[in-house]
């Protein structure tokens, strides 16, 4: 019989896909710059009255892009940053919380922000008064020509409420005006009384005056915090000290000092010459007259600041003139403004002298507070982003049949790379993303086999025969009864 002998095959099928993708980081930004902000307090302590309170600020960034500050939220009076120091110099009358704001290519080591030591950060100042009410038209009008600001300080018995001959006398309507364009205004008593007769009464007389014309103006906020002495006389330091910042809003007494300071600390000597070490605690500064007799001598003094000025040294020049001093003061004003002003090198704060003494009352009550560096932005410079994606599938199809057998693997790996970037303040961020997408692949083989199995059985009787050799006996018949 045959029979069909089912052979069995055993089929294996294996499929291992594996997809590998690998994304590199956007190289093409490398030069790329991060945003930053640096943040920092200011405080300060309580101050007396004052009309000016701004304060100037110098934040050494390094090289950076656009910067841009606010302070209490609110923009600089002014700024303006130097690409060739790293300053961002900036000036304003905010205290709180203060935001710089800026680009750059990697994170500014050692950032620091410092007072200025004179507003707008310049070398030096000039202060300028003009006494005793009368004849000053002239130098008023120099002064306001170059866009610059003095003090009148008056005479109170001699000041008219009302009258306006400009042309020999400053009275209230012409302390008005000049108020309201900038100008200060101080108390130089109520009747010059000087050798004797020194009184409370002759500062706080004269004072009510130059309050008056305040009060008039369309500044009345503007704090009178300046007295000159009459005759630079000593005896009125007394009944000056009791009046000081508190009976009045007066702060310091023109009178007695050294009209050439150093506002950063210490007396300093040169060539001859000493400024005398000026901070806010000192309630007395010196007039310089020279102007009266020569150009000459207020025009060394400027030299000489020039020449001595440093990051740690800057210098306040007090002068006064009486009336009728034009011809001197124009060429010493012409000599300032073309040398060292807006004219020349820029680095003269031209400006009264309450202006400037108010600049070192808030200064020094001012604390900056050490601030924090920090990313405002996602880096794009030298962040490299990596995704890999693993993909296994594994078919295993075991048939057991005929020789015919089909086995389909069907198999759909997907891999999603999901990537995050996480950056330093070094705007070197390495951010590793890694997908890992297993797909299994099941795979279902139908194995049909059918076997058809035919037997064919063939049956064959074999014919008898006589062998050759047979003897045949032949028996009797015998018969049996
Ligand atoms: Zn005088």
């Amino acid at each position: 019989m045959n029979m069909n002998r089912l052979s069995g095959r055993i089929a294996t099928l294996a499929i291992v896909m594996i997809f590998a993708l690998a994304h590199t980081g956007h190289s093409a930004y490398a030069q790329s710059t991060v945003a930053y902000t640096y943040s920092f307090d200011i405080q300060q302590a309580t101050l007396p009255p004052l009309f000016y309170t701004d304060l100037t600020y110098i934040a050494h960034l390094g090289a950076v892009s656009a910067p841009s500050v606010t302070v209490n939220g609110r923009a600089p009076l002014s700024s303006s940053y130097s690409a060739a120091t790293g300053d961002l110099v900036f000036t304003s009358d905010q205290v709180g919380a203060a935001v710089i704001s800026f680009s750059a290519v990697s994170a500014p080591a050692g950032i620091t922000v410092n007072k200025a030591s004179l507003k707008g950060n310049k070398a030096w100042a000039w202060s300028h008064g003009m006494d005793d009410n009368v004849y000053l038209q002239n130098q008023i009008d120099l002064i306001t020509a170059k866009g610059w600001r003095a003090t009148l300080f008056m005479i109170g018995k001699d000041v008219s409420p009302t009258r306006q001959e400009s042309g020999w006398i400053i009275d209230q309507p012409g302390l008005v005006e000049l108020i309201d364009q900038g100008w200060s205004v101080g108390d130089h008593s109520w009747s010059h009384a000087c050798g004797s007769g020194q009184t409370a009464a002759e500062i706080t007389k004269g004072f009510a005056v130059v309050q008056q014309a305040v009060d008039a103006s369309n500044h009345p906020d503007h704090v009178v915090t300046a007295f000159a002495a009459p005759c630079f006389d000593a005896a009125y330091d007394a009944p000056f000290e009791a009046l000081r910042d508190g009976a009045t809003t007066l702060l310091f007494n023109e009178s007695q000092g050294n009209p050439l300071m150093n506002v950063d600390g210490a007396d300093y000597t040169s060539g001859g010459e000493t400024a005398s070490a000026m901070d806010s605690t000192i309630d007395k500064i010196g007039r310089d007259t020279g102007i009266e007799a020569s150009s000459s001598g207020a025009i060394a003094t400027f030299n000489w600041m020039s020449a001595n000025a440093s990051a740690n040294r800057h210098f306040w020049f007090n002068t006064l003139s009486h009336g009728n001093q034009e011809s001197n003061l124009t060429k010493v004003l012409n000599s300032a403004y073309s040398t060292y002003g807006p004219g020349g090198t820029d680095e003269l704060w031209m400006a009264p002298s309450d202006e400037i003494y108010s600049y070192l009352l808030v200064r020094d009550n001012t604390t900056i507070l050490v601030g924090t560096l920090a990313e405002s932005g996602r880096p794009t410079s030298t962040a490299t982003n990596t995704a890999t994606a693993t993909n296994t599938a594994t078919a295993t199809n075991t048939a057991t049949g005929t020789a015919t057998n089909t086995a389909t693997a069907t198999n759909t790996a997907t891999a999603t790379g999901t990537a995050t970037n996480t950056a330093t303040n070094t705007a070197t961020a390495t951010n590793t993303a890694t997908a890992t997408n297993t797909a299994t692949a099941t795979n279902t083989a139908t194995a049909t086999n059918t076997a058809t199995g035919t037997a064919t059985a063939t049956s064959t009787t074999p014919a008898q025969e006589v062998p050759a050799n047979t003897h045949i006996v032949l028996l009797p018949l015998v018969i049996t009864p």
